[in-house]
């Protein structure tokens, strides 16, 4: 017997209970403890031992979301959510995942799937304009290009991949190549030298604002290059994970070029920013970058995942990737029509992810999306304002986006024990971090429904137990 599917008006009539049910989670999210009580184990041991054997009801899946997942859930979405960087979404993003998952379309090459890459394509080149990035990035003109990747991890590992095959192919040994980043960037990096087989990793110091020293840079290469190393590949943050500190990205563009590294740059948090031109004084440099990757899915309203790349030049990235076995041959790829973006990164299949990014940009506009950066930022400059005036209280980075990182004066003690009160809330949540065995707390302001008021509250918190 073939299995019963749901009628038309079934599904209408069960999709209009699961939007009914996500309007109300949306509502409830404000009044929801952010993080559960659960304890390892607790999930699986409420749900059956075997999967069922006959179709159960849609209601009983439905229900199951109130009864095993929201209470067993960190609710990432709360406007109370300042803990890591935001992953926001937004109403439409979520309409939009909803349709995707209906087309159902899996676009690994253009001609299965015309709509999806041709529409990726030029949303990405819409954004290359927003964040006025060099139009040689542009997927229309090149000879750069931009794709959607699930992560900026994805992309940091790729590039590394695709840097290690440009050293190699240029006569370097693979075991030779050398991987620098700053010790504040993201583990990526050091992931994506050991993905690539780069055994040579420099993690370089950093200054007084957790920036990347371009001297110790400068003296890591030159005592690579006379040890008879390669160096292969630097990566430049722009808002670094733990403060959001930049480095100078033209002067290690410089040097990259001056020793032929592939110069990456990570903007996975402060990419949305750019949509600003009040932020651009960070993208100084973006003309010696080869590669340059940012998630829309953080701060930008489209859920996760939604990862954008883009590189200067596409071939040496399709050369590495690019293998054509027969059966995915076809008319459009062997004229060089199209671009597959099978070959622009490591899985074959992909999703049609750029349908959120499309909406999310034609929903809000350019100028809803730089509202809310803007919003955000204005936030969090607040804040800053208040942990500098209080006496016990101080900063420990500068802001030059929406994260503020505060400590307590009375030393770590003090400041974990003011985390764990916020936490305890359970309407505010933050991430205690460390650089150096300085303990410290961050604020990351970037949900797409916390105001003025959720940041009060925290802030009321903050003073209560400072
Ligand atoms: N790079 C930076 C600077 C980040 O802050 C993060 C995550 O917070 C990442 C990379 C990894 O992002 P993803 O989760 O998309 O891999």
């Amino acid at each position: 017997m073939p299995p019963r599917h749901y009628t038309p008006d079934e599904f209408r009539e069960h999709g209009h209970a699961l939007v009914e049910w996500i309007a109300t989670y949306l509502e409830r999210l404000p009044d929801l403890p952010i993080t559960p009580p659960t304890q390892p184990g607790d999930v699986r041991s409420s749900l059956p031992a075997h999967a069922p054997t006959e179709p159960e009801p849609f209601q009983a899946l439905l229900e199951d979301l109130d009864d095993v997942v929201v209470p067993n859930l960190v609710h990432w979405q709360s406007p109370g959510w300042f803990a890591y960087f935001p992953a926001n979404h937004s109403p439409v993003s979520v309409l939009a995942e909803f349709a995707t998952a209906a087309l159902g379309n899996q676009g690994m090459l253009w001609s299965t799937g015309p709509a999806a890459t041709e529409i990726e394509a030029h949303v990405l080149d819409w954004l290359a304009e927003l964040l006025d990035v060099p139009r040689s990035w542009r997927n229309d003109t090149g000879p750069g290009g931009g794709v959607i990747q699930m992560s900026a991890s994805d992309s940091t590992h790729l590039v590394h991949v695709v840097a290690r095959e440009r050293a190699v192919a240029a006569g370097a040994a693979t075991d030779d190549l050398v991987a620098y980043a700053s010790t504040q960037a993201h583990s990526a990096a050091e992931q994506g030298a050991r993905i690539a087989g780069i055994r040579h990793v420099r993690l370089v110091e950093v200054d007084d604002v957790q920036a990347l020293r371009p001297r110790a840079l400068a003296a890591a290469i030159a005592d690579d290059v006379d040890a008879g190393l390669t160096p292969a590949i630097v990566t430049s943050a722009v808002g670094t994970t733990g403060t959001t500190a930049v480095d100078p990205v033209r002067i290690v563009g410089e040097l990259a070029r001056e020793h032929g590294l592939w110069h990456h740059v990570d903007a996975a948090y402060a990419g949305s920013a750019m949509i600003c031109p009040e932020f651009r004084e960070h993208h100084d440099g973006l003309d010696l970058v080869d590669s340059y990757s940012w998630n829309p899915h953080k701060w930008l309203l489209t859920n996760f995942d939604c990862s954008v790349l883009w590189v200067a030049d596409r071939q040496p990235l399709i050369e590495t990737m690019s293998i054509a076995p027969p059966y995915l041959r076809n008319a459009a790829s062997d004229a060089g029509a199209v671009i597959d973006y099978r070959d622009w990164h490591v899985p074959l299949g992909r999703r049609f992810r750029a349908l959120k990014l499309w909406w999310v940009l034609r929903a809000y506009g350019a100028d809803g999306l730089r509202a809310m950066i803007r919003e955000h930022v204005d936030l969090a400059h607040c804040l800053a304002q208040q942990v500098q005036a209080h006496d016990r209280l101080e900063l420990v980075a500068p802001v030059p986006f929406a994260l503020v990182c505060l400590a307590h004066r009375d030393g770590n003690d003090a400041t974990d024990a003011l985390a764990t009160a916020i936490n305890a809330t359970g309407h505010s949540h933050v991430t205690p971090s460390d650089i150096d065995g300085r303990r410290f707390i961050r604020v990351s302001i970037g949900q797409a429904y916390t105001d003025r008021g959720h940041v009060a509250r925290l802030w009321h918190v903050i003073t209560e137990h400072a």
